[in-house]
């Protein structure tokens, strides 16, 4: 079977330094790849003057797939984010990010599997913001009835794909009574109407919050809006060993940008140290959609093989710094690739 195009975007910061360990791992795996370098981020101003060039957008447009390293955002002024700029693009509405317990790295909850789903276009990250007077600025909350009915729908349909059992909408409705308010009442009409099925519950996201953190056990998949899903995310990454294990995934109707939940770190970049795990999970989880999606064994059999890899170095004790290991980048990748295809721990 040929091989499958799919957009490499190495990004900013420590962006190159794990896309590259990642890349030799799905080749030591022999996933079924041909990877089509495009950038964004500083790193498309310093090739092509632009921050997202045209050419990477329709490169993923044609491949469908897309794996992206994080592009650096500048604070307080600048560009927009390229993150973002490309989820709306693309229109990548629903993002994916599985949190769970991993042997081998200690925290301080075992067992912890939650599925964050946020949606990714609207709210405050609308970008709509006003100087209104001098003395005032304005950052517009956008909520559409199309886009909380779709993300509702296809969290919905997630959750029973995935065969999960409850869904919980965290929301501060009793402040945003219109935007929050219109998100939780699409989450119930979806849930009442089509999938009666899932358990369904609300929680004010302050709430939510305390009670993630005193037992997430407590929470199967969390439906969120933008900026709460963005914030959520990064606080159950520290539940199970922080941002250098947590994966993610973009779906839009059409494409499928895969890239971890944490940004370019440029307090490690260009030291070598970076973790690439988070973007070598959300790498496997490109490989099972587009096992899923074109029926590949290939790309099925690639991703098993990566998981076995990095669980069993785990178990080994072979980690980077920000875990708890001695390991560099590339000395991870070297022992994932080492133990490609390691059988399951046995109990
Ligand atoms: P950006 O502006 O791109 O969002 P940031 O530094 O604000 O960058 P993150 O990149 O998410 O945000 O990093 C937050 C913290 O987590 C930093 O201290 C960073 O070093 C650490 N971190 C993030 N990703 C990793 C990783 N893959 N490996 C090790 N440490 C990481």
């Amino acid at each position: 079977m040929a091989n499958i195009p799919v957009v490499a975007i190495p990004g900013d910061g420590i962006g190159p330094e794990v896309t590259k360990a990642v890349q030799k791992i799905l080749k030591a795996a022999k996933a079924p790849i041909d990877w089509l370098e495009h950038h964004a981020g500083l790193a498309a101003i310093e090739s092509s003057g632009e921050v997202m060039p045209e050419g990477t957008v329709e490169a993923i447009k044609k491949c469908a797939v897309a794996l992206k390293g994080p592009c650096t955002t500048p604070v307080g002024e600048g560009f927009t984010s390229v993150n973002v700029q490309l989820r709306k693009r693309l229109n990548l509405y629903a993002a994916v990010r599985p949190v769970r317990s991993l042997e081998g790295v200690p925290t301080r909850f075992e067992d912890v599997d939650l599925i964050i789903l946020r949606e990714n276009t609207e709210g405050l990250y609308s970008g709509v913001e006003n100087q209104v007077t001098d003395d005032v600025v304005m950052s517009m909350k956008v909520a559409t009835q199309t886009a909380c009915m779709r993300m509702s729908h296809w969290a919905f349909r997630f959750a029973t794909q995935r065969r999960r059992k409850r869904i919980t909408v965290f929301h501060k409705a009793n402040i945003m009574k219109m935007s929050d308010g219109l998100f939780l009442k699409c989450s119930r009409s979806v849930h009442q109407k089509d999938y009666p099925n899932i358990d369904y519950d609300e929680a004010i996201i302050d709430a939510g919050c305390m009670k993630i953190v005193q037992d997430p056990n407590n929470f199967d998949v969390l439906l969120l809006e933008n900026l709460y899903g963005d914030v959520v995310s990064d606080l159950c990454a520290g539940l199970v060993g922080g941002l250098g294990v947590v994966p993610g995934a973009n779906f839009g109707d059409e494409q499928a940008v895969f890239e971890a939940v944490h940004g370019s770190a440029p307090d490690i970049a260009g030291k070598g140290i970076a973790n690439p795990l988070a973007l070598l999970m959300s790498a496997v989880m490109m490989l099972e959609h587009l096992a899923d999606e074109r029926s590949n064994e290939e790309c099925k059999a690639a991703a098993a093989l990566i998981e076995s890899g990095y669980r069993a170095a785990l178990r080994d004790g072979e980690k980077t710094g920000d875990i708890g290991g001695d390991l560099n980048t590339d000395g991870f990748a070297d022992a994932v690739i080492k133990r490609l295809g390691a059988p399951a721990a046995t109990a």
